[in-house]
């Protein structure tokens, strides 16, 4: 188990965050706001105990794209990098970007999700995890 708090930030460094408790879950998500927002073919992430996400530097760099639904997704503005994704109706809660984190964050990706829209250039490894064709129940990200 890594130490506590978890620590890391964005591209640029501006943003610098700390995570202060274990994530509770992480997977991998196929949908096309995650492949648009990262460039990549899928994002993977971790959910957070609510509350546990404390930005410690570059909090007035941190942007927000609002959709009509769905999870705000949060960059950071100088260096365009993805950060997390918060609930619209939760600012305590937050799914993180595994990359963003600076050493390893202790937590695995266990299911993916979206994979009904996953893209034809890169097939979805067969590494056993569980798939769900749309969102993952009790996930938001
Ligand atoms: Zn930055
Ligand atoms: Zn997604």
């Amino acid at each position: 188990m890594p130490e506590l708090p978890l620590t890391g930030g964005c591209l640029c460094g501006a943003v610098r965050f700390e995570v202060t408790e274990p994530p509770v879950s992480a997977g991998y998500c196929h949908c096309t706001r995650c492949r648009r927002r990262t460039g990549t073919a899928a994002s993977v992430q971790a959910t957070i105990v609510p509350g546990s996400l404390r930005v410690v530097s570059g909090e007035e760099l941190v942007r927000c794209w609002e959709p009509p639904s769905g999870a705000w997704k949060c960059y950071c503005s100088a260096c365009g990098g993805a950060l997390w994704s918060r609930p619209a109706d939760d600012p305590t809660g937050a799914s993180i970007r595994l990359g963003t984190f600076d050493e390893d964050p202790g937590i695995r990706p266990s299911y993916r999700q979206f994979v009904a829209y996953a893209v034809p250039w890169e097939p979805i490894p067969d590494d056993g995890l569980p798939r769900f064709d749309e969102r993952r129940p009790s996930d938001w990200a």
